[in-house]
């Protein structure tokens, strides 16, 4: 089963929400330190040979602020923000760079020839990110309805009617929340 933070459907989304409570006054951030980004990689059973140094964890860091600018403004139907693209454009011509083209086993192969795998991995995120932001999938793209939740993942329901991150954290908390502001105020 996959875990909780890896329910966005997209490895740009995935990372995004390595913050849980990203409005909230003190946001969880999985991220905070590099060993984070190891750990969550290998939690989501990815090559988490290394872990970035603080420069890398830097540029992971930007890259997740962009990503989740272009999100939020794509779940609301605003339209994306040219400075979150050009980070994001930056990072793909880098991870671009390190490719290379062989021959492998009989056929043509493309290899990402960087050396750090925490790198090779932020190359896939960055390539994920394009292949969502520039593909037919965006209009299933919503922000989680929970109060200060900000995680941001693909609705795949037939009449798409997610609204949640997880029913389990968002939906329940939220209709908890509703229930006893009705109380509250004597409504129905
Ligand atoms: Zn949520």
């Amino acid at each position: 089963m996959t875990a909780p933070e890896f329910l966005a459907g997209n490895l740009g989304l995935d990372l995004c929400n390595t913050v849980a409570g990203r409005f909230d006054p003190a946001p969880r951030d999985r991220l905070a330190a590099p060993a984070g980004f190891q750990a969550w990689a290998a939690a989501r059973g990815l090559p988490a040979g290394d872990r970035p140094d603080e420069d890398g964890l830097a540029a992971i860091r930007r890259l997740r602020d962009a990503l989740h600018r272009l999100g939020d403004a794509r779940a609301g139907d605003a339209p994306l923000p040219a400075d979150a693209v050009a980070v994001l454009a930056a990072a793909w011509t880098e991870a671009q760079a390190a490719k290379r083209v062989v021959l492998e086993g009989g056929r043509v192969t493309v290899i990402d020839e960087t050396r750090a795998d925490w790198r090779r991995l932020y190359h896939r995120i960055v390539e994920d990110a394009v292949r969502l932001f520039g593909g037919d999938g965006l209009d299933r793209l919503k922000l989680c309805a929970g109060e200060n939740c900000g995680w941001l993942f693909l609705d795949h329901s037939k009449n798409r009617s997610r609204r949640w991150c997880t029913m389990a954290d968002c939906g329940t908390l939220t209709k908890v929340r509703r229930f006893r502001a009705r109380q509250a105020t004597g409504r129905p």
